[in-house]
C-alpha cells in the first residue's frame, strides 16, 4: 500500500506538520497538515480523495479541513465521504462555518458517516475501536486495503483497545509523541514495547513532538509498505 505523510507532528511540534497521511491516492487520515499544499508537492490530487477519516476533533487533526473542502466545494470533483466519532457532520460543519462564513455552501457533496465498529465506505471494509485519549472520544481504524489491513490509530494511550486495533494487522501507523509519560499519548517506550507485542505487523510511528525517533514517518515522505509476512 502506499502511504503518503502530508505530516508527522504532534499538536505542538515546532520542527513537524500536523498530522495527515494519504493512503492509495484516495484516502485520508485525518487532516492536519496544510492539505493542498503538501498534496501539490506528492503529485497526489486532491480531487481523488474518496473518503476522509478522523479519529477525533482535536485541532491538530482537523484544522486542515477548511481549505481542503471549500476547495473540493467549488472545483466540483465528486461526492466525498467523511468518516468520523459520533458528532462528525455537526462539527465539521461549524469549522466551515466559522472559517468560510456564509461563503460556505454546506455539505452537498459530503457523505458524512459516523463510524461504526464495522462498515465499508467507498469500498473499503473498516473496522473502528475506540482509543483512549482523554476526554476526547476517539476512533482508530482498520482499513483494508487490497489482501492486507492498515491499522491507523490517531491520539491515544498505550491501553488495550490499542493492541486490540493492531492485532494481526499488516501495517500499523500509531503515535509515539514523546519520551515523556502522558495521561493521554504514547511515548516512545510505550511504542516500541507496543511493536514488540505485535512482531509480525510492520509498524510505523507519527505524531511526534521532536526529535529523531527511530521507525518515524518524516514529513512529506511517500513510502510503498507492505508488511511483514
Ligand atoms: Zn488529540
Amino acid at each position: 500500500m502506499r502511504l503518503a505523510f502530508l505530516g508527522t507532528g504532534s499538536a505542538f511540534s515546532c520542527e513537524r506538520y500536523n498530522g495527515a497521511i494519504v493512503v492509495e491516492g484516495r484516502l485520508l487520515l485525518d487532516a492536519g497538515a496544510p492539505l493542498l499544499p503538501h498534496m501539490h508537492r506528492l503529485g497526489i490530487d486532491p480531487g481523488a480523495i474518496e473518503a476522509v477519516f478522523l479519529t477525533h476533533f482535536h485541532g491538530d487533526h482537523v484544522l486542515g479541513l477548511p481549505p481542503f473542502l471549500f476547495y473540493r466545494s467549488v472545483f466540483r470533483s465528486g461526492p466525498l465521504a467523511m468518516v468520523g466519532p459520533p458528532g462528525v457532520e455537526e462539527r465539521v460543519e461549524a469549522l466551515c462555518r466559522l472559517a468560510w462564513g456564509e461563503d460556505w455552501s454546506g455539505a452537498a457533496f459530503l457523505r458524512y458517516q459516523e463510524a461504526e465498529a464495522e462498515g465499508e465506505v467507498v469500498g473499503v471494509p473498516y473496522q473502528a475501536v475506540r482509543l483512549d485519549h482523554g476526554r476526547m472520544d476517539c476512533r482508530g481504524y482498520r482499513l483494508r486495503i487490497g489482501d492486507e489491513v492498515l491499522a491507523y490509530a490517531g491520539d491515544t494511550i498505550a491501553s488495550p483497545p490499542l493492541d486490540e486495533l493492531v492485532e494481526g494487522a499488516d501495517v500499523a501507523v500509531t503515535e509515539a509523541t514523546s519520551p515523556e509519560d502522558s495521561d493521554v499519548h504514547t511515548s516512545w517506550e510505550e511504542a516500541a514495547a507496543l511493536a514488540a507485542r505485535h512482531p509480525r505487523t510492520r509498524f510505523i510511528f507519527n505524531h511526534v513532538f521532536q526529535g529523531n525517533l527511530p521507525g518515524a514517518a518524516e514529513d512529506l515522505a511517500v513510502m510503498e509498505v507492505r508488511g511483514l509476512r
